[in-house]
């Protein structure tokens, strides 16, 4: 049964709130309009039914201007309350007639005693006015309602009760009058009290979700402010110490990242200037086709580049409109370097601008369509979200994820919508539709054509891998391999230049790249980037740690995100090093050697097979659980001569190579040399301990030949394995 009150009671809020929408209203001013409004209707029907009992029971006809009165103010009332935005106005209005109405109602009564319960009248309007959440006018209310039993008490005296109000009248509707209000006003205090705890608790969800999007908008904004001033403090070092190739190519690539960084301060300020609701518009009236025409043709080289065909699909009729430079640079600019970046190459981007009729209103359509991979149905509303970017994407440059939600804003803000229609795999075409109109200052040519907007922030990252790193020419075999896993070119390229001294350097964009080039040639370290396509630089870790053939891999983090629980993060799943972009050179070059040297140490003590116990809690488990791997299996075939490093590799499912790389970064010597000195160890314990003669040992630990036995014997233990069966003497 409570079930079905409430549903009722939620269904029928939920049509008056449909019917006195109001888009003008906060939701808060709302909330008070609802309840103002049941209040209103609550009291008509309450009015309706007094007068036929005082009119038709009663037979109080005298007073029949009371009745208009009431009657008129509700049906004025209403109509008014669902138009007028200032609802508030209207309650305290028709409440205030009422009250003086009541008022003359209780001297024509003959006073407050045998008022008939007009008395709550007034009150009852007052309550009202508190609903409509005016405080001024409230308290105006409550001052009229007080004045006017002030009033009708100083007349008290001097009036005269009329014929048709008996005593019996009198009480019950007194009696009936007073129940009625106060069971109205409990009802809706309840109910008003509900609500508002439903909506404060709405408010503090409201809040606490715009804190959350402030911490997201700090973390990613810091992050991509990090990345570009990593590249120019580098930079500018090397410039500093007179590198020729530097100080040839610095200040373009320098020039380059601040105009990323200037694109997003530009990109913050916009989206402080939205919220803040002060943007200003500057409205132009000129040939808006010819504007994005020329925008176009300035993304034709980035176009070129990645080899998409871009065309502006368009006469040269002019289209004379009303714009906004600003919006409409950021808004094209937006879609068409989203379109170059999702559109692979051979691919077709084309520009159109039109005038149509849409929704029975002149507008205008600025038309971004390519050949790209398109954009699944279910994500169309989710790409404009602020930092929302569909996921595993196979692109150089993530970006922020905050162009398509700040032009959607912008275009809102000159009254105008975006479109979009995609499929996966087939392209996508985004719509701008501007209302079109003639009213703004004229503009020529020279005005609209003149480049108050570059174009060159939109270059980040596109050409990235057309560039050589001049890496090949860099490497030296003796040096140790650094794998650097890195999608940002210009921070690669910054990196080999530091780097390319003391490592062969290997390079992967993104973490799966990153994995399979690991598992390849299981380089001596890997420096890796956090936020990466594909798979980011935790998981590369993460899966990198769950692989035998590349555990012992020390993994430098280099990222963008330098707050604590990423850092946490990363050490938890095993990086041995984290380190914040922007960072310094030399601290970056003293942590790598501080990695090499405590592998040394790890080396060492693997080397020595007897300190187990010492390396396991040196944290080296996982690297001594694979050499035991190994013994074990030399174990099993001991007596085995033809078992070798071929068939330890197949047994472990490994390459050559991986097997051969991984051993001797552990330990610093050959596998070969290790079964060797294995085989010798466990032949000098047979016969120290077992009783066996030189013979039985050679041949259990896999040594058909018997003066290559003991040769190989003499050469390791420095003594003949016959010394010590004669002698007895364990060395
Ligand atoms: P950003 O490009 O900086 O990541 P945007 O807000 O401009 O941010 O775009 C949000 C996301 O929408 C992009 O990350 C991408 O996944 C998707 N997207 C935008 N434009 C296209 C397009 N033309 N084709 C495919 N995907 C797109």
């Amino acid at each position: 049964m409570k079930r079905w009150i409430n549903k009722i009671g939620e269904i029928t809020i939920a049509r008056i709130d449909r019917y006195l929408a109001d888009p003008r209203l906060e939701p808060e001013a709302q909330l008070r309009k609802r309840w103002a409004w049941i209040w209103f209707l609550v009291t008509c029907v309450f009015v309706l039914i007094s007068c036929v009992h005082f009119f038709f029971v009663v037979q109080m006809w005298p007073m029949w201007w009371g009745g208009v009165i009431f009657i008129a103010g509700y049906i004025v009332g209403f109509p008014l309350l669902k138009r007028v935005k200032r609802f508030d106005i209207v309650i305290n209005a028709i409440f205030s007639v009422y009250t003086i109405t009541a008022m003359f109602m209780m001297l024509h009564t003959g006073g407050l005693t045998t008022s008939m319960g007009f008395i709550f009248i007034g009150m009852n309007c007052a309550m009202g006015s508190v609903l409509a959440g005016n405080l001024r006018w409230s308290i105006g209310m409550f001052i009229l309602y007080c004045a006017t039993i002030v009033v009708v008490g100083i007349f008290q005296s001097s009036l005269t009760t009329p014929d048709y109000i008996t005593p019996r009248e009198n009480t019950i509707s007194f009696v009936g009058l007073a129940l009625w209000i106060n069971a109205c006003i409990l009802f809706i205090v309840i109910l008003f009290m509900k609500d508002k705890n439903k909506y404060e608790k709405a408010e503090a969800e409201k809040l606490r979700k715009i804190d959350e999007a402030k911490t997201l908008l700090y973390t990613n904004v810091s992050h991509e402010f990090r990345t570009p001033l990593t590249v120019i403090q580098g930079i500018a070092d090397h410039m500093e110490q007179n590198t020729g190739y530097w100080r040839q190519h610095g200040p373009a690539k320098i020039k380059k990242q601040s105009s990323i960084l200037l694109r997003l301060v530009n990109q913050m300020l916009n989206i402080s200037k939205l919220e803040a609701g002060s943007m200003r518009l500057d409205l132009i009236q000129g040939d808006l086709r010819k504007y994005v025409r020329h925008l176009t043709a300035s993304f034709q080289s980035l176009a070129q580049k990645k080899k998409i065909e871009l065309a502006f699909n368009q006469k040269d009729s002019p289209l004379i409109a009303d714009f906004d430079k600003g919006i409409v640079f950021h808004a094209v600019s937006n879609l068409l370097s989203n379109a170059i970046k999702f559109t692979p190459p051979g691919g077709e981007v084309t520009v159109s601008v039109t005038d149509k009729i849409i929704n029975n209103k002149q507008s205008v359509v600025i038309e971004v369509a390519d050949t790209g991979k398109g954009i699944p149905v279910e994500l169309h509303e989710r790409i404009f979200e602020r930092f929302y970017q569909v996921p595993d994407e196979d692109i150089q440059t993530p970006g922020t994820g905050l162009g398509l939600s700040l032009t959607r804003q912008m275009v809102q803000l000159i009254k105008g919508e975006i479109r979009l229609e995609s499929e996966p795999g087939l392209g996508s075409r985004f719509k701008i539709i501007l209302p079109l109109s003639n009213t703004a200052k004229k503009a020529d040519d020279a005005d609209i054509l003149h480049p108050e907007f570059t174009i060159d922030q939109f270059e980040t990252g596109i050409d990235a891998h057309e560039k050589s790193f001049r890496i090949n020419s860099l490497k030296k075999s003796s040096n140790p391999i650094l794998l650097i896993v890195e999608d940002n070119a210009d921070v690669v390229e910054y990196l080999v230049e530091v780097l390319h001294e003391d490592y062969t350097i290997e390079l992967a964009n993104n973490g799966m790249e990153g994995l399979e080039k690991a598992q390849q040639i299981i380089p001596d370290i890997i420096l890796s980037d956090v936020m990466m396509p594909k798979m980011d630089g935790f998981e590369l870790l993460r899966q990198l740690r769950n692989d035998f053939r590349t555990d012992h891999i020390p993994v430098m983090i280099l990222t963008a995100r330098g707050d604590y629980v990423s850092k946490i993060e990363g050490l938890e799943i095993g990086a041995d090093q984290y380190l914040v972009k922007p960072f310094d050179e030399k601290d970056l070059k003293l942590r790598l050697r501080n990695l090499f040297e405590s592998r040394r140490k790890m080396q060492a003590k693997l080397a020595a097979t007897n300190a187990h116990a010492e390396i396991k809690s040196a944290g080296y488990r996982r690297q001594l659980d694979f050499i035991i791997k190994i013994n074990s299996l030399l174990d099993e075939n001991l007596s085995d001569e033809e078992f070798g490093i071929t068939q330890v590799y197949r047994a472990l499912n490994m390459s050559r190579a991986q097997l051969y790389r991984k051993f001797s970064a552990l330990t610093n010597k050959s596998l070969g040399q290790h079964i060797r000195s294995y085989r010798l160890q466990k032949a000098k314990q047979m016969i120290e301990f077992e009783g066996k003669n030189v013979t039985e040992a050679a041949l259990a630990s896999g040594f058909k030949n018997l003066s290559h036995f003991s040769s190989a014997f003499h050469e390791e233990f420095s003594f003949a394995p016959s010394e010590i069966s004669k002698s007895g003497i364990s060395h």
